[in-house]
């Protein structure tokens, strides 16, 4: 494959794609985006990441100027560019070019960029053992300010709680709301099991509502495991029978330590096995063919 990206109608090269420094994406964190798997020539969920994009975009009263079909259609036509069967796509809309002031009105038309390129995963060992990860004491951007369920391309909330992920030597951490209730992971959304019951934070615990977390959801109902969203402590976390993270990039992976407490026998749980092997299957079937049936250079 060869990295390819779609700006504004053309697709080029990934090294030939340039934007201006006028963009309010760059200047202000002005836009939303998406981060989407392809996997076996099949693009996973793209109806649900392309609805979430359209969803922040209201948010923040941002028009995107093609219609969701010719939005996928852009998407699918970039793939095809970089002939990638197995990689990630980077939907990005821009406020688009204005002048320095802040006011989004001055940017006559937004902006979108598709990047298609290849993912950078967690070591595969990390995912036999499981990660060890810290509560951040930076906390999630409360609702009233920025609600988490906007992806927005302002990630610098994250970003702050990374670096004390970093700092402590690690890879992932969890954030907690203004509250002190458990959120989200900088990047990922965090489930628990509890006494045989599989439980997430709820949406209005201010997180993005991912894409992942709703397919792990979906698959434990259909294995017969009871799913509640619950408003969680860190003490929730800490008594656990397991503990995992969901994420388009990190899948479901277990977390085995937090805050230097061992989460059940340490080791990934039956539970999150489980999951973590329906959403493999779940990702070898289902999404959208990036060749239609048939065509040339099908992958099937
Ligand atoms: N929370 C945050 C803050 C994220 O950025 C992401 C996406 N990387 C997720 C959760 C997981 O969402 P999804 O499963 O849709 O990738």
């Amino acid at each position: 494959m060869r990295p390819m990206v779609y700006l504004d109608g053309r697709i080029v090269p990934a090294g030939e794609a340039m934007v201006s420094v006028y963009d309010h994406g760059l200047l202000y964190g002005d836009g939303v985006f998406e981060g989407i798997r392809v996997y076996h020539g099949r693009v996973f969920r793209l109806e649900q990441h392309i609805r979430r994009l359209y969803r922040s975009a209201r948010a923040i009263m941002l028009d995107i100027p093609l219609t969701p079909s010719e939005l996928i259609d852009a998407t699918l036509a970039t793939l095809r560019a970089g002939e990638c069967t197995d990689g990630y796509i980077r939907l990005i809309v821009t406020r688009g070019v204005g002048d320095l002031g802040l006011d989004p009105g001055k940017c006559p038309k937004a902006s979108i960029i598709i990047i298609c390129d290849g993912i950078s995963l967690y070591p595969a060992e990390l995912y036999e053992r499981g990660l060890e990860v810290i509560t951040c004491a930076t906390r999630r951007t409360p609702p009233t300010s920025l609600d988490p369920s906007v992806k927005s391309l302002n990630y610098l909330n994250n970003i702050l709680a990374k670096i004390e992920v970093k700092r402590a030597g690690l890879l992932e951490g969890i954030m907690l709301n203004s509250e002190g209730y458990v959120a989200e992971a900088t990047g990922d959304n965090v489930f628990v099991v509890s006494e045989g019951q599989l439980l997430t934070p709820p949406t209005h615990c201010g997180i993005l509502v991912g894409v992942t977390r709703d397919a792990v959801m979906e698959l434990a109902r259909r294995e017969g495991i009871e799913v509640q969203e619950r408003v969680l402590t860190p003490v929730d976390l800490y008594a656990a029978d397991e503990c995992f993270l969901t994420g388009t990039a990190a899948e479901v992976i277990a977390v085995v330590k937090i805050d230097g407490r061992v989460i059940g026998d340490g080791a990934p749980g039956p539970v999150t096995k489980r999951l973590r092997v329906a959403f493999h299957a779940l990702t070898e079937t289902e999404g959208v063919p990036i060749y239609p049936e048939g065509a040339a250079g099908s992958s099937g």
